[in-house]
């Protein structure tokens, strides 16, 4: 049976790309942003992103972002409820508002443009998120008065999209960290008020570390927010425009009991542009309160990762991350974080992202790049580390030390992503980099970043696959599949 709502009903949604554990490991959700490939897209889809389970079309767990929405709606006074993407015809009949939470909806992101460039296809998170909007209930719903709001990270993307607005008749895109303006938002929906077509969230509007409210039900994969913003201000980057913000241990851990008590996920994925950073005010790790979240977490969770970390912060002091390290190892063998190298040149990186190598000099990135990436290979992290290619006054000298670069770390078991660049950020008047702008030097980096890969591969799916009886039964699929790459790719002459 549907489960009941009373009152003005709103129901929230992602795609079927983001509706997914991926397995338990969330560096497989990058599989989303390829375009059909080697195998059938029924298999790469289970294999990258099975749907999440779900009772009665509620899921089990939900983006982290969609639960933040979802909480925050709740608590003033809303009728929320959480619907996996393919059960909405069970309750969408009388709803007034869906709320659709977006990270890369048309492949514009990084990692999809250039998947998409490379093998021409459109990625399957774009087709997954327009297979949402075709769901012939939503169209019947809309043609009684549905409202439909989008948001989430990837709500820039709707402004190169304007037609496909117009076509599915989104009334509203939020754009920016929404907890102060959302409730305002879909109350206008509700009663029926003309919505802003685009609502930019202004930076008086970001909230406060007070004003953001816990989530209720259980995020995907565990994920727990432990701070917002950046302090180093990267040129090509959004999220540098907003705020510093530390979370207390104290909701960092209400929110991983969530996750454990509603949802019985016991591991946790701790979200921060830095981890490293935790509790810091500026880019020097703060020894104690690193630790001590570290401590506390690892006392609660079965397993550990990091979203994202700095390249700076962990070779800026060494003993410190080896602690840290000391202290997750406890009860796993490894884990994961991404990260950013983006440029082997030490110009490049003093134009564009002067305070990614700080408390070090931007002379200095290829040296800390290397330093940190020594340290995560010695303590059992693992990087998936992107590399932006064709950033806006890139030379050929520029590429060259990033190729030197990559030669340089082919011993540290990482992953490493080269990704054209967007244009966001300080830097989203610029022009994108396309496959067509590609010289020489580009496809060598590209064909160096391939090789690199495919030597560590095999080692890491035995690594992510090898603790559990159902993650070694699913291990081979994946070693099959890299086979057929690596087959692909020695037939187009990349040994
Ligand atoms: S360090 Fe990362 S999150 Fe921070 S501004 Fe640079 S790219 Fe953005």
């Amino acid at each position: 049976m549907p489960q009941e709502i009373a009152g003005d009903k709103i129901i929230l949604t992602a795609d079927r790309t983001l509706m997914s554990d991926y397995h338990r490991n969330e560096f497989l959700g990058f599989g989303t942003c390829a375009p059909p490939n080697v195998i059938p897209s029924w298999l790469y889809g289970w294999l990258f992103f099975p749907p999440i389970k779900t009772e009665n079309g509620i899921p089990v767990a939900a983006p982290y972002g969609l639960r933040k929405i979802e909480a925050q709606l709740l608590s003033e006074g809303f009728s929320v409820l959480t619907v996996a993407p393919n059960h909405l015809k069970k309750y969408i009949s009388d709803t007034k508002v869906l709320g659709i939470h977006v990270m890369d909806p048309f492949g514009l992101g990084p990692a999809s443009t250039t998947f998409a460039s490379v093998l021409k296809k459109e990625p399957f998170l774009a087709q997954y998120f327009r297979a949402l909007l075709d769901n012939p209930k939503i169209r019947e719903a809309k043609k009684r008065g549905l409202k439909i709001i989008v948001g989430g990270p990837g709500a820039w993307q709707f402004r190169y999209r304007s037609k496909f607005v117009e076509e599915y008749g989104i009334d509203c895109i939020i754009e920016g960290e929404a907890e102060r303006v959302i409730g305002q938002i879909f109350r206008a929906a509700i009663n029926g008020e003309v919505l802003p077509q685009y609502y930019e969230v202004s930076v008086k509007e970001t909230p406060g570390l007070e004003e953001i409210p816990d989530i209720t039900g259980p995020s995907v994969n565990g994920l727990v927010e432990i701070g917002r913003g950046c302090c180093r201000g990267c040129e090509f980057c959004n999220v540098t425009l907003r705020p510093l913000r530390w979370y207390p241990c104290e909701k960092i851990l209400r929110e991983i009991d969530v996750n454990i008590k509603v949802g019985s996920i016991n591991w946790c994925c701790l979200h921060a542009e830095d981890v490293m950073l935790y509790g810091s005010k500026n880019t020097l790790p703060n020894d104690e309160k690193l630790i001590n979240l570290h401590e506390l977490v690892v006392k609660k969770c079965e397993g550990i990762c990091w979203s994202h970390c700095s390249m700076a912060a962990i070779a800026s002091k060494p003993k410190l991350f080896s602690k840290i390290a000391e202290i997750i190892r406890q009860k796993q063998p490894w884990w994961g974080t991404e990260i950013g190298i983006e440029t082997g040149s030490p110009e490049l990186a003093k134009k564009v992202m002067p305070a990614k190598a700080h408390p070090f000099p931007p002379e200095q990135w290829p040296e800390v790049v290397h330093t940190s990436m020594g340290l995560m290979h010695d303590n059992k992290l693992i990087p998936a580390c992107t590399l932006i290619v064709g950033i806006p006054e890139e030379t050929e000298e520029d590429l060259i030390k990033t190729i030197e670069l990559i030669e340089d770390l082919k011993h540290i078991r990482s992953l490493i992503v080269p990704l054209f660049f967007v244009p966001l950020g300080r830097l989203k008047d610029e022009e994108w980099f396309k496959e067509t702008a590609m010289k020489e030097l580009h496809r060598e980096l590209l064909i160096r970043c391939v090789k690199h890969d495919f030597y560590w591969i095999d080692k890491l799916i035995d690594l992510s696959f090898a603790e559990k009886w159902y993650r070694n039964l699913i291990r081979p699929f994946y070693r099959v599949f890299v086979g057929i790459v690596k087959y692909r790719a020695k037939k187009a002459g990349i040994q």
